[in-house]
């Protein structure tokens, strides 16, 4: 139903995962996908997925804590229209169990780098007047989530970027919304449940958190970010779209 024909969007983390599913479902839907991820190897897996389903894609090695790269990476490629800031890091602690240098490396990916490419990309929007910006946030965004200090602070920072983004920037025709999902299945969080003693009672615990009784699908939230990015969503600015099965609901 939505078209991204004749845009380029460029979607970073997009080597696995939620951007995966995201730089993949937009090449269904007629974009040239700019895939950018800091691990060459999982970025080209992503664009032989995409041109041998019939899409169209190109791979760029980008760590987005790089302010100097974005840059470089925005002049070559002025004409991205659609930029999915997906790429994010997690920490597993409360207070006692989170130093500066966690809160630092956090901020650094999940924070500067919306920033970042936001700084680079965002001009050219402006400039032309059309445009469509999505941070994945998470339900860390709007609730606190337990035991991830680091990660539900930048993540809250994400949500106010947006806000600020939308709300300074009203009225051009260029866009800034998030995406807010609860727990998806990933490679993210695969790799937090194997830390803890008993990973089958973690799956189920995380599991049972949303009110569906299961993890999110990376295609459930690449299908909101198509929206979001498309034509249709024309009226939508500074929202933070939940998919998070109800959890941010209360209890
Ligand atoms: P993932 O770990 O499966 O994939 C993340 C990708 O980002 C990887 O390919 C990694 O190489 C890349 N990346 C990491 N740091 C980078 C950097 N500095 N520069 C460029 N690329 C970098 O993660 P995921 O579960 O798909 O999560 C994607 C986003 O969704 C993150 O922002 C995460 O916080 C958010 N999120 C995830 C969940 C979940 O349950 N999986 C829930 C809410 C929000």
């Amino acid at each position: 139903m939505f078209s991204l024909a004749h845009k380029i969007a460029l979607v970073t983390g997009a080597g696995s995962g939620i951007g995966r599913a995201i730089a993949e479902t937009f090449a269904r839907a007629g974009a040239h996908v700019l895939v950018v991820d800091r691990d060459a190897g999982a970025g080209e897996t992503t664009i032989e997925a995409i041109r041998a389903a019939g899409g169209s894609a190109t791979f760029a090695v980008l760590d987005v804590s790089s302010e100097a790269d974005a840059l470089t990476l925005a002049s070559a490629h002025p004409e991205v229209e659609i930029l999915v800031n997906n790429a994010g890091i997690g920490h597993v602690g409360n207070l006692l169990g989170t130093t500066a240098a966690d809160l630092d490396r956090l901020h650094a990916v999940n924070v500067r780098g919306p920033f970042n490419l936001c700084r680079a990309f965002v001009p050219a929007m402006l400039a032309r007047g059309r445009g469509s910006v999505i941070n994945i946030a998470s339900i860390g965004g709007v609730v606190a989530v337990r035991d991830r200090l680091a990660y539900t602070t930048t993540k809250h920072a994400v949500v106010g970027l947006t806000r600020a983004l939308a709300l300074d920037h009203s009225h051009t025709g260029v866009r800034f919304n998030a995406i807010c999902p609860g727990r998806v299945e990933t490679p993210f969080v695969k790799a937090r449940i194997a830390e803890y003693p008993d990973p089958e009672k973690a799956y189920r615990d995380m599991s049972s958190t949303q009110l569906p009784g299961r993890m999110a699908r990376p295609d459930e939230v690449a299908a909101a970010a198509l929206y979001l990015a498309s034509d249709e969503a024309a009226m939508v600015t500074g929202s933070c779209l939940m998919i998070d099965g109800g959890w941010s609901a209360g209890k």
